[in-house]
């Protein structure tokens, strides 16, 4: 959905910036310009590109957590089914 480049207000990009989560903290000045936002969810701050927020962009520090977060569910999922497997594989590990 690449349309036609969209005007954009600096009180009408606060608001896609709050909808998302975070601060505008720059003056902004068009889709092609750098702003600073910052995440209110975990207080990072980052300078993004207008556009590449518009296009869905949002705070890399989230997306790391949320990756993070994912693998330890994936973990915990591993070690509760094979727990015992792991457990022997411990053992052998503090004999050897
Ligand atoms: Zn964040």
């Amino acid at each position: 959905m690449m349309g036609r480049p969209q005007k954009y207000t600096q009180e009408e990009f606060e608001k896609i910036i709050i909808r998302k989560g975070g601060i505008l903290l720059s003056q902004w000045f068009g889709t092609k310009s750098k702003i600073k936002i910052k995440c209110i969810k975990c207080n990072y701050e980052w300078w993004a590109l207008g556009s590449s927020i518009i296009a869905g962009s949002w705070c890399r520090n989230c997306h790391l957590n949320e990756i993070r977060i994912g693998i330890d569910k994936i973990r915990a999922e591993i070690i509760k089914r094979n727990g015992v497997l792991l457990s022997k594989k411990y053992t052998n590990s503090m004999i050897h």
